[in-house]
């Protein structure tokens, strides 16, 4: 007898990881609905990048508004719930304090009170940061590592993280967090640092411009590459029990290394391109930034695959092909 397959309800959808986790989910046969704030004004540009718009099905939901959050489960009656979106940029959460928190932190008690409203078997996925750890001056961070969130938004990740655990422990409901570090791909938008340098030095390889205006370069990162991402998502979920899991490479880099290989790779010395303007440095921001990411080899079987220098080289490989066919169309 052929099993129905499983349906799983991504908010936040439009979004990097929602694009690729709606690619991963297809794969594996799920029938894959999404939310957006608003499904008629969002292009779901990520979603057509990746040959996936006619393939899920959309809803607008808006996380801070229990009735639509309620409307879109009670509707989907998902037996995965992955919840993706929110205010994502650490630098707009010092500009956007109130919206962020709200999106972070009442955006997920939303979901919790939802699936205990409505009383549905459903596992549920939120999406924490590494930006609860602060520094991780000292040790690479697990997840008994204390948090010390040095933002607005890593303020909310860290109260929604304690909701997700707290409502585990609680209700008994199949909650987990994903506590994940920097991951990229080409569909980031160009606000944050790592498009911004990779788009800057193309500019400057093609001679539009010859200077590249960053903050900080002496804070170290821990990039992954976010396809690989998304699987620790799925692998969470599809785990025995619910457990949070730190998401990392377990590699500190700083990011004057990513510069230097993003122009290396034109052949150009970012020291001459590259300016520091005071005016982008954060009120505080984190220096040093690595996870452990052992726990999730050890019971997920995940491990990250693309490291530095490779996923830069990966994401200038993405530009340059996104300059390319749109060219061809002009
Ligand atoms: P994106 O910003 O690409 O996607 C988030 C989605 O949330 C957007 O597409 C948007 O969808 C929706 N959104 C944006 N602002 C708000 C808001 N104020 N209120 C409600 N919804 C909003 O993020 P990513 O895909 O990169 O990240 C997914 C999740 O993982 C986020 O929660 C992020 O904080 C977290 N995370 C990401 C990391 C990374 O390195 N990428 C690292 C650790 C955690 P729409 O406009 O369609 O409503």
């Amino acid at each position: 007898m052929k099993t129905a397959p499983k349906t799983a309800l991504i908010f936040g959808i439009a979004g990097q990881d929602g694009s690729w986790l709606a690619q991963l989910l297809l794969e594996h046969g799920y029938s894959v609905h999404g939310t957006s704030r608003d499904r008629e004004a969002s292009g779901f540009t990520n979603l057509r990048r990746l040959g996936l718009f006619e393939r899920v099905r959309l809803h607008s939901a808006v996380l801070t508004d229990f009735r639509s959050v309620v409307q879109v489960i009670h509707e989907v009656r998902p037996s995965e719930i992955y919840n993706l979106a929110g205010q994502s940029s650490v630098g707009l959460s010092f500009e956007q304090p109130v919206e962020t928190l709200s999106s972070t932190t009442l955006g997920t008690v939303n979901i919790l009170e939802a699936i205990r409203f409505l009383g549905i078997e459903t596992r549920f996925y939120n999406a924490s940061s590494s930006e609860c750890f602060g520094n991780t001056e000292k040790s690479a961070a697990d997840e008994s590592h204390p948090f010390h969130p040095r933002s607005p938004y890593g303020v909310g990740k860290a109260a929604a993280y304690w909701a997700v655990a707290n409502y585990r422990e609680s209700y008994n409901l199949f909650a987990c967090s994903g506590i994940l570090f920097n991951h990229e791909s080409p569909l980031r938008p160009s606000r944050y640092v790592t498009q911004k340098i990779v788009r800057g030095a193309a500019d400057i390889a093609e001679r539009k411009t010859d200077r590249l205006q960053l903050g900080q370069l002496a804070i170290e990162r821990d990039w992954g590459w976010a396809p690989e991402y998304v699987d620790a998502m799925w692998r969470m979920l599809n785990h025995d029990q619910p457990e949070d899991f730190v998401i990392a490479t377990g590699e500190a880099h700083p990011l004057e290394e990513f510069v230097n290989a993003a122009f290396a790779y034109f052949g150009l010395d970012w020291r001459s391109h590259v300016e520091i303007d005071a005016g982008l440095l954060r009120p505080s921001d984190i220096t040093h930034s690595v996870g452990n990411p052992q726990k999730a080899k050890r019971l997920l079987d995940w491990q990250a695959e693309t490291k530095m220098p490779a996923m830069v080289h990966k994401l200038i490989d993405a530009e340059m092909e996104r300059r390319r066919s749109s060219l061809a169309m002009a």
